[in-house]
């Protein structure tokens, strides 16, 4: 099908139908000098059903950089609350992005746009409404690779630029990266009505998150409980797929964490390197709190103050069976995922002992995450098969050649070829994954006006598994000064 102009989106705003207390209605601000396009992702733009050539015309940067509307828009910040590193706090809201409604596509799929770095909001508290120019960038990107890694996420259309001036720890220019998502909906959209005793609009919340996203959950008996069930399932699976890729999200609080169990608001992620269980990516998080090894906890805790808002609408049993599922579904899935890491098709007993011991080894001799894994498919599984590629990753080969004789010994039983073995492996264990370093130097040359680097790693992510000829620089280590980049929350 041809692809619609942007003045024919089919847009619609069911949010902005909802009672006053659930938003502001107010229009992007636009920048004090014109907008312009540095980044177009075509296949966020198939979703809405957007003809791609759009993006050269000037009214596309007008319209995603917050100067112009179309039809059917109705721009809104949306109104919630949330436990930010463990404290409540009463109104957050949208402070930077607007919603600017829903496009229904061909299928019938809505697709929320929203402009993050629109302008301020009446919930701006302190903040300038504005998102800088390298923070759009890394939610672009990561938002897109995690996509290319099979990982529940928001979107993203594109980045529009300006040469308006925001004001960080130095002067940078301001940015809005347009975000695509079923909802953004959070944990908080529900806290700030249960904390503010109103009970009425907890409902209307909960009604219309289901009859939109969990239809076949209206009319149910107990569909408060049995949604919030479903939010346990797909966090637990979706925080386990963070464990496994290697990936920490940096800032877990309840308004970071989206009813949909998607991965949702990039600020000071990152992808381990050197494996470390303790790797903490935000330079703010003196104690740890959102340490990678913590996520899985984190995840839970959130999902009990999500737990606690719908009291008024579920019963606490049923809530408190709903939550006492995420860790053995978190564990399951996460233990699923490594076995198809190491390239384990059955179920064994030892095969927990096997993968910890192997991630004990790596965190010991400081093994890279990503290029460790993707090398382990060319382990060879027959006796006496030399397999010196992947014990040079070890400082201690001894260590390594007694855990490698386990793992052959269990490949050998479960009939593994290693031929096999290795295709399989490569579909899930990513080549290219976002690291810190790769995202600093496109924003360094973005920053210069040369944005081609952008376009270049979002087609590299795209397909992270695949091997991509003359993209091998890509997939290596980072150089020394990319290993510590710290990245603080300013954005
Ligand atoms: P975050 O840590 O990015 O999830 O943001 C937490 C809260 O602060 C949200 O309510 C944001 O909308 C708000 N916020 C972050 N940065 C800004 C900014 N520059 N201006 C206004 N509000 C902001
Ligand atoms: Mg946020």
């Amino acid at each position: 099908m041809a692809g619609r102009a942007l003045e024919a989106l089919s847009f619609d705003n069911s949010y902005a139908r909802l009672p006053e207390a659930f938003h502001a209605k107010l229009n992007p601000t636009p920048f004090s000098s014109s907008p312009y396009l540095i980044s177009f992702n075509a296949a966020a733009a198939e979703l809405i059903d957007l003809d791609p050539a759009e993006a050269a015309r000037p009214e596309f940067a007008g319209v995603f950089g917050g100067s112009l509307l179309v039809p059917g828009m109705e721009p809104l910040a949306m109104l919630y609350a949330g436990h930010q590193f463990g404290v409540y706090v009463p109104q957050l809201g949208d402070g930077r992005a607007i919603l600017l409604g829903e496009v229904r596509n061909a299928r019938g799929e809505k697709w929320d746009l929203q402009l993050k770095g629109a302008g301020l909001t009446p919930f701006s508290r302190d903040g300038d409404g504005r998102a800088v120019l390298r923070s759009t960038i890394r939610e672009y990107l990561c938002s897109e690779a995690m996509h290319g890694l099979g990982i529940p996420t928001t979107r993203a259309l594109c980045i529009v630029g300006s040469d308006h001036q925001v004001y960080r720890e130095q002067v940078e220019t301001g940015a809005i990266v347009v975000r695509m998502a079923p909802s953004h909906v959070r944990f908080g959209s529900f806290e700030v009505f249960y904390y503010r005793k109103q009970h009425e609009q907890l409902k209307v919340l909960a009604d219309y998150v289901i009859a939109r996203h969990y239809p076949h959950l209206a009319g149910a008996p107990d569909p408060y409980a049995r949604f919030f069930d479903e939010v346990v399932e797909r966090t637990a699976k979706l925080i386990a797929q963070w464990q496994a890729v290697g990936w920490a999200h940096g800032v877990m609080n309840t308004d970071n964490m989206s009813i949909l169990g998607i991965t949702l608001d990039y600020g000071p992620f990152g992808f381990i390197d050197d494996y470390d269980p303790g790797f903490i990516c935000n330079h703010s998080d003196h104690n740890g709190r959102y340490a990678f090894s913590q996520q899985p906890y984190i995840g839970l805790w959130n999902l009990s103050c999500l737990a606690q808002a719908l009291l008024p609408l579920a019963g606490k049993d049923e809530l408190k069976a709903a939550l006492d599922r995420y860790t053995p579904v978190c564990e399951g899935w996460y233990m699923e995922l490594m076995r198809a890491k190491v390239g384990l098709l059955d179920r064994q007993e030892e095969d927990a002992e096997l993968i910890q011991d192997l991630l004990g080894l790596m965190h010991q001799h400081r093994v890279d995450y990503t290029i460790f894994f993707r090398a382990l498919g060319d382990f060879r599984s027959a006796p006496g098969d030399p397999n010196d590629g992947l014990r040079d990753f070890f400082l201690d080969r001894d260590a390594f050649d007694r855990w490698a004789r386990r793992y052959a010994e269990r490949l050998r039983a479960a009939g593994s070829r290693d031929e096999e073995r290795r295709a399989r492996m490569n579909r899930v264990n990513p080549k290219y994954v976002l690291r810190n370093y790769l995202a600093q130097q496109a924003i360094e040359k973005a920053q210069q006006k040369e944005f081609s680097e952008i376009d270049r790693l979002l087609t590299l992510l795209r397909n992270p598994f695949d091997d991509q000829p003359g993209m091998e620089a890509y997939a290596a280590a980072p150089p020394n000064w990319g290993k510590h980049l710290s990245v603080s929350c300013s954005s």
